[in-house]
């Protein structure tokens, strides 16, 4: 059995198909494999137990007896869903997300809640309230974040697909730093149904796998129009495994945004693996132009105002009234509210909605949030722009190997500074995929992220894909 490990979905489809395996012995082996290595990674919060996994899975379809973990800011119905915060430790999702609902329709098994950043907010998964999970490459590293535990147990052979979210990078800088694919949609073309807001004018679910072929499977299943999702786009279900022909399209221009790889603190081994990648786009028949995208620099600055004004009016609900915790010293209303969101939430959480509070105040709102607004459009009108001339964009989604953890404790805005690279596709509402290029001395992994326009989900796997097969990154494992 150890033959499953790092299988992809693909090669295990057909080893059920041919009833090498059956969907019984897929569901005991990844569950053991949660028990032998998850004391050491610490990806899920939660592993749900085996019987409960089978009554909940009932389709028959194209991921049938597939498992996965998802992030525990999606709703899986009557499980916990705590977001990695104490306020909503107890919390029980009363529904399912409309992508755990597809999910299951599509016969694919949810083992477990991924660990994450506290409401999504971190790169390194340490603001989690419970544990910290490590990079599967090197336990003494990050393994980015918020979505850490859906990166480290793909990247960790634990099970061949996760679910993650983004709202300013939080699936493809994880995905990068273990090794391992993952896309970032266009805004409205996976359903928010059933996924806890951060920001919600920027957040998406998002699919990590450790192929690309398999990403574009699971995004085949998950995404398409949504009427239970008012932001959800009028876009059909597609077939995004269909345009992997293991070529690019003729003519395919590929821009470099020089701004973005040429930024200071992009390390040398990982601006080298990146021109080395380039090279191999330009062997497949790419034209490399290079451009710039000076908007971009103004991306974290917009992105901080906005995912905190966000994060502050959505997270105003957590108040001990409807939802998880609630505190015990109660004399009055207001000292049930302070108390129970003193407790409940960890600090940095606290810091964005003091921060939000702020930027949406009378006299300030206009100052900061509305002006963010205007920049906001502003960047997206200039990747627009941008793709008039190329196909695709490629940027760095991580300018590092996978940092040590507490790195950034005496600064964090150090750390907040690395959303430079990601961001401004959220703040710009289109897509984009991170894939692995190769390790830096230390054997760590390296990616870079190809960024499309609205809807070029299609185009931007047909190039992923192409690369992949040329390089087969996926091929190596970390040992656990
Ligand atoms: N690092 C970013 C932040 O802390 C990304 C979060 C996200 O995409 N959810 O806000």
């Amino acid at each position: 059995m150890s033959e499953l490990s790092f299988i992809s979905i693909k090669d295990l489809k057909l080893k059920l198909e041919k009833k090498e395996v059956s969907p019984d012995e897929v569901l005991k082996y990844y569950i053991g494999q949660f028990n032998k290595f998850d004391n050491k990674i610490k990806s899920a919060l939660e592993v749900f137990n085996i019987d409960l996994i089978k009554k909940a899975t009932s389709g028959q379809g194209a991921l049938f007896a597939i498992p996965g973990l998802i992030k525990d800011n999606i709703a899986q119905e009557n499980r916990k869903l705590s977001c990695a915060s104490k306020i909503l430790e107890n919390y029980i999702a009363p529904y399912d997300a409309t992508v755990v609902d597809r999910l299951k329709k599509a016969g694919a098994f949810s083992l477990g809640r991924a660990n994450m950043d506290e409401f999504a907010m971190g790169s390194s998964g340490e603001t989690s309230a419970y544990q910290k999970t490590v990079n599967p490459w090197n336990i003494k590293r990050v393994p980015g974040g918020s979505s850490s535990g859906s990166a480290a147990c793909v990247a960790a052979g634990l099970v061949p697909w996760s679910l993650g979210s983004e709202t300013g990078g939080s699936v493809r800088q994880p995905a990068i730093l273990c090794g391992v694919v993952g896309m970032k949609p266009t805004y409205g073309l996976i359903s928010r149904y059933g996924l806890v807001a951060y920001g919600s004018s920027i957040d998406q679910i998002g699919p990590i796998t450790r192929t690309v072929y398999d990403n574009a499977l699971i995004l085949s299943t998950i995404g398409g129009h949504d009427s239970k999702d008012s932001t959800s786009a009028r876009i059909d279900k597609q077939d995004y495994t269909k345009t992997l022909t293991g070529k690019l399209k003729n003519g395919f221009t590929l821009g470099v945004i020089d701004n973005a790889l040429e930024a200071e603190g992009v390390d040398t081994e990982v601006y080298n693996l990146l021109n080395e990648s380039l090279k191999i786009f330009e062997k497949l028949g790419a034209k490399i132009k290079r451009i710039k995208l000076p908007m971009m620099d103004y991306g974290a600055a917009v992105y901080f105002v906005v995912s905190r004004a966000e994060a502050a009016s959505n997270l105003a609900k957590f108040d001990g009234v409807r939802y998880g915790f609630r505190a015990k010293e109660i004399e009055s209303l207001d000292s049930m509210y302070k108390h129970t969101r003193s407790k409940g939430f960890g600090l940095e959480v606290k810091s964005r909605i003091l921060i939000g509070n702020y930027v949406l105040s009378a006299g300030h709102s206009e100052e900061f949030y509305q002006s963010a607004k205007i920049v906001q459009s502003m960047i997206r009108g200039s990747f627009l722009k941008a793709f008039e001339d190329v196909d695709l964009l490629f940027a760095p989604g991580a300018p590092s190997e996978a940092f040590e953890f507490g790195k950034y404790d005496d600064n964090k805005l150090l750390m907040d500074l690395q959303d430079y690279f990601t961001c401004s596709v959220n703040l710009a509402g289109i897509p984009s995929l991170a894939i692995p290029c190769g390790f830096t001395k230390n054997k760590l992994p390296v990616g870079f992220q190809l960024i499309g326009s609205d809807f070029s989900e299609h185009e931007i796997y047909q190039a992923a894909y192409a690369y992949e097969q040329e390089t087969l990154w996926y091929k190596h494992h970390p040992v656990i």
